[in-house]
């Protein structure tokens, strides 16, 4: 191991010291290279839409002549202006999550997820998909209502998101002696073993759905991972290519 102090004295509190302060340079370094990686990243990410929007307008400017083709440019730009609201709304959260201890209260996960299940049958209907829920009674944890709600909102716009039309989707919830766990799966084409340890990256998205029109940001799994981690909870994905996809989330149970 390189050190960045070289003290070559005996072990005793002076080494000691030594030892402690490299280590702790060693994190501060890894959390900048973070930091900088995460802008990077993040100006990658709003430069393009950007390009996009400045692409379209150059074209409206120079050649563009009836009503119909600028119908159709403002509604382009439209598309794009949202995906950067979505974007810059995903990174002040995500920021905002990352530099906060939360308050805790006991919340019951079961009345949080029926609603939302009804909330999402509305967004599965039309594209036929089965939306079906076995949830459990008075699933408390200690917790905090909005942002669990972000976390299933996620995972469940998500499941919806990615299964195609006349799929299904199944919300379940199960629990043992200390932990609630609660398990969201859905059919479709699945994930492959490459991608899966990198899900809950920012930015991160399965290569064919990057060009999919899916209007994701990639933020929505590192936002769930956050909050997860703010609640001592766990969060894990299961899936193989073809085959169904399930994210469980467990908590410690507040009874
Ligand atoms: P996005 O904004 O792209 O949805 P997420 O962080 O929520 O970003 O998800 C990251 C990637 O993980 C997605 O782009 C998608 O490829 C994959 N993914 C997430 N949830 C599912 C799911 N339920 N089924 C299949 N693939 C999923």
């Amino acid at each position: 191991i390189t050190r960045r102090i070289n003290y070559r004295g005996s072990i005793d509190e002076v080494g000691r010291l030594a030892m402690t302060l490299d280590r702790m340079l060693d994190r501060l370094e890894e959390a900048f290279e973070h930091q900088q990686r995460f802008t990077g990243d993040a100006s990658h990410e709003l430069r393009t839409p950007l390009t996009v929007i400045k692409g379209r307008i150059g074209v409206a400017l120079s050649q563009l002549r009836t009503p119909e083709d600028y119908q159709e440019t403002l509604q382009a730009l439209e598309q794009e202006v949202d995906r950067l609201i979505r974007l810059a709304n995903s990174l002040l959260f995500l920021t905002r999550l990352e530099q906060k201890n939360i308050d805790l209260s006991p919340i019951d996960l079961s009345e949080l997820l029926v609603i939302l299940v009804e909330q999402f049958q509305l967004m599965a209907e039309p594209r036929k998909i089965q939306l079906k829920e076995s949830i459990e009674k008075d699933l408390f944890i200690l917790g905090n209502s909005d942002y669990l709600t972000s976390l299933l909102l996620n995972l469940l716009d998500n499941a919806v998101k990615y299964t195609p039309d006349n799929g299904q989707v199944w919300v379940k919830t199960q629990t043992d002696t200390e932990k609630v766990h609660i398990q969201v799966i859905n059919t479709g084409k699945g994930i492959a073993p490459t991608d899966l340890p990198h899900l809950f990256k920012r930015f991160y998205r399965v290569e064919s759905d990057r060009s999919r029109h899916t209007g994701g940001t990639g933020l929505g799994l590192a936002i769930a991972y956050e909050i997860v981690r703010l609640h001592g909870g766990t969060i894990t994905v299961e899936s193989q290519l073809n085959q169904a996809t399930t994210f469980t989330v467990s908590f410690v149970a507040n009874s």
